[in-house]
């Protein structure tokens, strides 16, 4: 098949370019390099099925394509909240403009939907029927709420011009290739200890989240967008759960780090706990994550302490 990554270049598109080309497939990566780096798909230039587009989403394209994978939008709250205006409009005409391709060349789309959906939620574990708990004009809505829209968008061109969706709502997800300087919180840790830094716990810690690796969360997208009718919303993440602070003695552990866990104040609308239901996930993919924390922090460690010795 040929098939379409926006966000191609980033974290999770440049491993799914990957995983693609691998089964053979042409690969068209659409990148505007916000987040992304060329660096992230060096690799595949030379490879007679893949091509590289600079081009952003916000801006109608036509392209000849079977799939669609809409991952084009900054991930980390950092990035997004760097132009709180441009990620709305990177999820909302994105969005739009995906699914206007979509609807033209009959293409199936997968859209990178994220558990902010959920907000700060008030049901634990997050199951999809739960339809969450998100501040409406708070720094994290252009986000969130950029997502639900994308979400109603899928479904709006699903019953009204009977576009073939798949819903994804990503939990988070680390590994190599993250952006060092990326601003989450695994690679934040990560880089600190390595570098002997002060590591930076915002608030008292205790707040939890549920970390995927990378090769589990591709193998639950790839499930996804191949599975013969399901359109989602479905979780694709690892329940398993951790408070923040867990996660900063965990790594300095296994870095053996010097570093110091220092304080620092707790960002606004920061959700307090976040661990998804994959019953679904379960049941309709025959989906769950295999990579354990520990094991997945071990490769990401050594990503990172390769690229800061380069
Ligand atoms: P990332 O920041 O590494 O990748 C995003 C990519 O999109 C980058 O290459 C960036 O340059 C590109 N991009 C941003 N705005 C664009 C635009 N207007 N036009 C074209 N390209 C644009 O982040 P990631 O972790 O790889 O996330 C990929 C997708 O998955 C995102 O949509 C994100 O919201 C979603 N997601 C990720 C996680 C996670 O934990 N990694 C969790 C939930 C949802
Ligand atoms: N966090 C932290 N120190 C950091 C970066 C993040 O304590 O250097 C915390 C952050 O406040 C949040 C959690 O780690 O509670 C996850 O943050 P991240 O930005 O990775 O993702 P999200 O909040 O979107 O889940």
């Amino acid at each position: 098949m040929k098939i379409l990554v926006t966000g191609g270049a980033g974290f999770l598109g440049s491993h799914l370019c990957d995983r693609l080309l691998e089964q053979d497939h042409e690969v068209i990566c659409l990148d505007n390099f916000f987040t992304g780096s060329k660096r992230n798909v060096q690799h595949l230039l030379p490879h007679p099925g893949f091509e590289l587009i600079r081009h952003d989403v916000t801006e109608p394209i036509l392209l000849e394509v079977d799939r669609i994978y809409n991952l084009a939008c900054p991930a980390s709250p950092v990035h997004y909240q760097y132009n709180a205006v441009k990620t709305l409009k990177t999820s909302v005409m994105g969005m739009i403009n995906m699914l206007g391709l979509a609807k033209r060349v009959k293409a199936r789309i997968l859209q990178a939907s994220t558990s902010e959906v959920y907000g700060d939620p008030e049901v634990h574990p997050q199951r999809e029927d739960y339809w969450g708990h998100v501040n409406p004009i708070g720094i994290r809505s252009c986000y969130d709420e950029g997502k639900r829209v994308a979400e109603t968008l899928c479904f709006d061109y699903h019953r009204q011009n009977k576009v073939d969706i798949r819903v994804m709502r990503i939990f988070n997800t680390y590994g190599p290739r993250m952006h060092p300087e990326d601003g989450r919180v695994v690679s934040n840790f990560v880089v600190q200890a390595l570098r002997g830094e002060d590591i930076t716990l915002y608030g008292d810690g205790s707040q939890t989240r549920s970390f995927c690796y990378v090769s589990d969360l591709l193998d639950g997208m790839m499930r996804l967008m191949e599975h013969p009718s399901a359109t989602g919303p479905i979780n694709i993440g690892n329940p398993g759960e951790f408070t923040i602070r867990q996660l900063a003695e965990e790594i300095v552990s296994m870095t053996g780090s010097q570093s110091k866990i220092v304080h620092r104040p707790l960002p606004s609308d920061d959700p307090q706990q976040r661990k998804p239901d994959i019953t679904l996930a379960k049941s309709e993919l025959g989906w769950e994550p295999k990579i354990a924390l520990r094991e997945g922090l071990t490769h990401t460690i050594a990503y990172f302490d390769e690229l800061l010795k380069a």
